[in-house]
């Protein structure tokens, strides 16, 4: 396993504390050093009131602000691009900064085991992206194309092999 990688958490208003602390975790165990970064920022301006959806883009980039080699920004509010319905994430390709939304994960959010999968698979998918990865044709693995929006059942936390190697081999080059 490479260094850790710097990564800063930084969750929105109204994303559970507890589901914080899951995906904090879960993502320590993945290779990531987290901080999490409280920020009680209202994002009116990113805010779509005849979609009653947020726009992502602007909101990834206030999300670049923050320090880290990576940071995550976790929205519970329901996100979108262009002419997209919505989506449950987005991130650079590459580069620092990713979004992810828990508004369309499942209820009880911070109680409910298949959310917090849900939430690291989303996160994994993104965060991969920052490092290049685009989309992978192997079902079971987190950069598979459908993964953010293709019904969850069953969430696949781990990438395919060749995505690991491809992972590994570009966090091993950014340091
Ligand atoms: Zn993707
Ligand atoms: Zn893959």
């Amino acid at each position: 396993m490479p260094l850790s990688v710097p990564t800063t958490l930084v969750p929105f208003n109204g994303v559970s504390p507890r589901l914080v602390d899951q995906i904090a975790c879960d993502l320590e165990g993945m290779g990531y050093d987290i901080r999490i970064e409280q920020t009680q920022i209202p994002l009116t301006k990113a805010f779509n009131s005849r979609r009653k959806q947020y726009s992502a883009d602007p909101i990834l980039n206030f999300v670049r602000r923050f320090s880290g080699q990576r940071v995550l920004g976790i929205m519970f509010d329901d996100i979108y691009r262009y002419v997209l319905d919505y989506v449950n994430g987005m991130a650079d390709l590459p580069g620092r900064a990713a979004l992810v939304s828990t508004c369309r994960l499942g209820e009880e959010q911070g109680d409910n085991p298949l959310v917090r999968k849900r939430l690291l698979e989303l996160s994994l998918h993104e965060l991969g992206h920052t490092f290049g990865l685009e989309h992978c044709p192997t079902p079971r693995c987190a950069m598979y194309g459908g993964a953010a929006t293709n019904g969850w059942l069953e969430p696949v936390v781990c990438y395919c092999e060749s995505c690991r190697k491809a992972l590994t081999q570009k966090r091993n080059a950014s340091y």
